[in-house]
């Protein structure tokens, strides 16, 4: 070997070596990201924070051009919830398993497709103005069981390809998987916290907590606020002629027809047996007493169908109270609105009647 080649195999090593230090560092630095990302992860606090983090801040943080969650909600409960919450970008629900059984089939492990492969699953797999080259799609797994599926896309096609390793992102998966089951069960619980099991409009617990914070913001902001007990006429009688079960189902019914007269900020809650109770904020008493007579008359009007079949009828009082300007505590209202019920259902019942000691009422 002549000095020279030795001296151009010293370059080829110093090369190789320089090669090999650039991907240790780069691997380090996907390693660190990685691992930001999965404190993270664990230690968020709500739903909305979650999805955030999946969908906003992975694709900022790991330069991609396009997130997707896929979440599976078979029973329609994220979607009742998700509405609500402060999201930039929500989550696709899935009423079926279908289209997570496209993407992974009977494998169930993560999918890296590169360019010129199953352009047709990255077309159902992003949004269809994304251009999305290549893309790795993961499954989110729980105690065995396919609860979604997360999905990251880029414009370059060679970012990801089926050869690459997926150790990262099997464990992100993994991770991703058991934050948003424990943000699922906590916010299942929180809503089990505050409605009522039989009837699904809130319980007197969230009332009570609810109905301070509505009472001071109409004080503070000088709106009115009308408050309604709805109470159904001679249950007792419906319990003792038609059977336990056949009341609770008048009872679910009600309490559904009341949720759905009233509009988003309107507060309704069971108060105690077959007794419900209504916040209006920033509506006067015409208004008031126009949603407790709506539905005082759908109840009267309504035949109450039951699931063994057959029919039961009912009618229901309500007692109207408004916010008096001079009011010191909440209580005031509700015992106002109590006494209203009373007056109602001494003047024969299946009536609405305002309480008049009220400033306003
Ligand atoms: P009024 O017109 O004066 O309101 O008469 P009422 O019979 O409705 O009133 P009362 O307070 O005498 O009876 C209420 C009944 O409601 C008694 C109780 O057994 C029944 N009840 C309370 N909670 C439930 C429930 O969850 N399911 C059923 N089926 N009945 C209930
Ligand atoms: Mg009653
Ligand atoms: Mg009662």
């Amino acid at each position: 070997m002549t000095p020279s080649d030795a001296q151009a195999q010293i370059q080829d090593l110093r090369r190789q070596l320089q090669s090999l230090l650039e991907a240790a560092h780069a691997n380090e630095r996907k390693l660190d990201r990685f691992d930001a990302l999965e404190r993270r992860l664990v230690a968020v606090s709500s739903m909305e924070e979650l999805v955030n983090l999946l969908l906003v801040d992975c694709r900022a943080d790991f330069g991609l051009d396009a997130a997707e969650l896929w979440l599976l909600d078979p029973d329609g409960e994220l979607s009742r919830a998700l509405p609500s919450l402060p999201m930039v970008k929500a989550p696709q629900l899935l009423d079926n398993h279908g289209p997570l059984k496209d993407i992974f089939g009977a494998a169930r492990t993560t999918r890296l497709i590169g360019p010129g492969h199953d352009e047709a699953l990255l077309r159902k797999a992003f949004d269809p103005q994304a251009t999305v080259r290549s893309a790795a799609l993961l499954p989110l797994i729980r105690q065995g069981l396919l609860i979604g599926s997360l999905h990251f896309g880029a414009n370059d096609p060679e970012r990801y390809d089926a050869a690459s390793g997926t150790k990262f992102l099997d464990r992100l998966s993994a991770i991703a998987a058991i934050a948003i089951e424990s943000m699922l069960n906590r916010e299942r619980l929180r809503r089990a916290g505050m409605t009522d099991g039989l009837t699904g409009v809130h319980n007197r617990r969230y009332f009570d907590h609810r109905s301070l914070i509505e009472f001071s913001q109409a004080v503070r902001h000088r709106y009115p606020l009308a408050c309604l007990f709805l109470d159904i006429d001679h249950f007792k009688a419906i319990n003792d002629g038609h059977g336990h079960p056949a009341g609770d189902e008048v009872l679910r019914q009600v309490g559904g027809l009341i949720q759905r007269s009233l509009r988003t900020g309107d507060l309704a809650a069971r108060y105690g047996g077959e007794e419900f109770v209504v916040l209006l904020p920033r509506t006067d008493l015409a208004g008031a007493r126009e949603v407790a007579e709506r539905i005082r008359q759908m109840v009267q009007e309504a035949p109450f169908v039951m699931p063994e079949g057959g029919t039961v009828s009912a009618t229901l009082s309500a007692g109207l109270a408004m916010l008096s300007s001079d009011a010191t505590s909440f209580a005031e209202l509700l015992s106002a609105a109590d006494r209203a019920l009373y007056e109602a259902k001494r003047a024969g019942r299946n009536r609405t009647i305002a309480d008049t000691e009220g400033e306003t009422a």
